[in-house]
């Protein structure tokens, strides 16, 4: 048994299709006829560009318009006169022949981004090697389908699957995708969620280690990869397999059921956000509301911050298709492990103890204010509640609150228009907002826990390392007791609690958390018919 990253939930049980590594020699021999050169390179773009095309097609049909767009952007790469222009110039400017041309130029490419801190701007490197890669195969002769597969209950083993391998496989007869690299981000990962295909990534070697027509057992849920089992095992799989099955049709039927429980308490069930496109998944698996909109990801991957007005659309467009269903959006909570190129921080020993979330935003009026303006006037289109980050105490609530007074002045007098109705709250994610969260709860509108941040500090066990990871217990007496005196305190004044950090989908701590009296809950998307189910059977 091999383990890797479980990436996609389910069990694949089916027969190998390797997929060949393709050594291709690239020389940096000097051509005496640069017009060829650039010929082959334009025939080789164009026949790119019709076969992204067809898989485009075939992407909207099967995936839907949203993960079809990584296609558009593929085909718009190879217009791009900073991209395939510059490996004509290449060509042109150093007699280079057409193949070594387009590495250099990607490498180049491939290289700037894989340089960026941050996660989203690495995997578009895997953009550019894909399109690149289509370009040399065709430039090879080696263009055209990827895969031929015939047989039905396919696997695909592979070093790494790209977007557009993925989209051109035969649905009706791939099963499963396992490769060498790859991690839950990247595009394999993504891909395979979307089409609802087991897949288990980055397993080292694992394309040296099987051959086509082998039986392969994937299990998209713990990571396991079994190369011909025994037929023990095999029927082992097939019973687990079966019962995933039946328990996800079984829970789709609750899309569009009310979460209460057996002695009649509704609670909220509701889906954690980064972009704005990412509400379409919580509507589709029968979200209640967006409980938390982690806004610090509109200013990432950019080079200067977000202005009033893309924040207002980015809002807008959020609360506009949740309709009348709640939106919890959180400023800007930056610093810690999140930081952006254009507002650098002091270096600290302790980040995650120092200059971020609404430390910073207090502190840099000037940039709080524009997403407050924002955040204000999306505030018509919807039913908004706001909260801040890393509140330790009154004195920090209050004084955002001020900040929100003084934007609410400026926009009455340049005649634009806010609701009074937003709910204004805390992320209750500091031990002392918790310990405190009686008296807290007399002057907010809500709390909701951010048990990412609340674990890590109230056991003091760094969120970001592996190495103490076993004392980062959600479960620890300690964190209970502080839920429950968040919980408490709130109800005491009347308020309302949610939670937004990772436990709130954590199937071990959902009875507890239903038998505390959290209200609302709000986890990934995809978590959410599970929770859904359990909550369904608490008392
Ligand atoms: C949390 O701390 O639980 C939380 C939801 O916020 P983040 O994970 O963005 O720090
Ligand atoms: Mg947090």
């Amino acid at each position: 048994m091999k383990k890797g990253i479980a990436a996609s939930k389910g069990y694949a049980i089916g027969k190998i299709f390797l997929k060949e590594h393709q050594e291709i020699v690239i020389t940096d021999a000097k051509v005496a006829d640069v017009s060829i050169e650039k010929e082959k390179l334009q025939s080789a773009l164009e026949a790119s560009k019709t076969q992204l095309q067809a898989i485009k097609v075939k992407a909207e049909k099967e995936m839907g318009a949203e993960k079809a767009a990584v296609f558009e952007a593929h085909i718009t790469l190879l217009d791009d006169p900073e991209f395939t222009g510059a490996m004509i110039n290449e060509i042109e400017g150093n007699s280079l022949n057409a193949l070594k041309a387009v590495d250099n130029i990607t490498n180049s490419f491939v290289a700037i981004f894989e340089s960026m801190d941050n996660d989203y701007m690495k995997e578009r490197a895997a953009d550019i090697k894909d399109v690149s890669k289509r370009i040399v195969l065709n430039l090879t002769g080696n263009g055209g389908d990827a895969f031929a597969i015939t047989e039905n209950n396919t696997v695909i083993v592979a070093h790494d699957l790209t977007p557009s391998d993925t989209a051109q496989l035969d649905r009706s007869k791939v099963v499963g995708f396992i490769t060498n690299i790859g991690g839950r981000t990247s595009h394999a990962a993504i891909m395979a969620r979307t089409l609802e295909i087991p897949a288990v990534l980055g397993l080292g070697d694992i394309t040296t280690s099987v051959k086509t027509g082998d039986t392969i057992i994937a299990d998209g849920i713990e990571g396991d990869v079994i190369i011909n089992p025994s037929e023990e095992v095999l029927a082992e799989y097939r019973a687990k397999q079966k019962k995933f099955q039946e328990e996800q049709e079984e829970l789709k039927k609750l899309i569009n059921v009310k979460t209460t429980t057996k002695s009649g308490r509704r609670l909220e069930v509701c889906g954690n956000i980064g972009k704005p496109e990412d509400v379409l998944g919580v509507l589709a698996n029968g979200g209640d509301g967006v409980g938390l909109f982690r806004t610090e990801f509109l200013y990432m991957d950019r080079e200067s911050a977000p202005t009033e007005d893309e924040q207002f659309e980015s809002y807008k467009f959020v609360l506009e298709k949740m309709e009348d269903k709640q939106v919890v959006i959180r400023t800007l909570d930056i610093g810690g492990d999140k930081t952006l190129p254009y507002l650098p921080l002091p270096e600290e020993m302790n980040p995650f103890l120092g200059y971020r979330a609404i430390r910073l935003c207090l502190d840099r009026k000037e940039v709080f204010k524009v997403q407050l303006r924002a955040l204000l006037r999306a505030s018509i289109y919807g039913k908004l509640a706001v909260m801040f980050p890393m509140i330790s105490g009154l004195e920090e609530f209050k004084q955002a609150r001020e900040v929100v007074e003084e934007c609410k002045i400026e926009l009455k007098s340049e005649g634009k228009e806010y609701s009074e109705n937003i709910q204004w709250g805390i992320m209750v994610e500091i031990p002392a907002a918790a310990v405190y969260a009686d008296e807290l709860a007399k002057h907010v509108d809500f709390f909701s826990i951010g048990t990412n941040d609340l674990i890590q500090y109230t056991l003091a066990a760094d969120r970001m390392s592996e190495k103490v990871s076993y004392l980062y217990n959600p479960m620890h007496p300690a964190v209970l007791r502080l839920i429950k005196m968040t919980i408490d305190g709130a109800h005491k004044h009347g308020k309302w609690v949610g939670m937004c950090g990772e436990m709130a989908g954590d199937e071990v701590a959902i009875p507890t958390l239903v038998e505390y009296g959290l209200d609302e809950f709000s986890m990934s998307s995809t978590s959410i018919l599970n929770a859904k189910k359990i909550m369904l059977e608490q008392e």
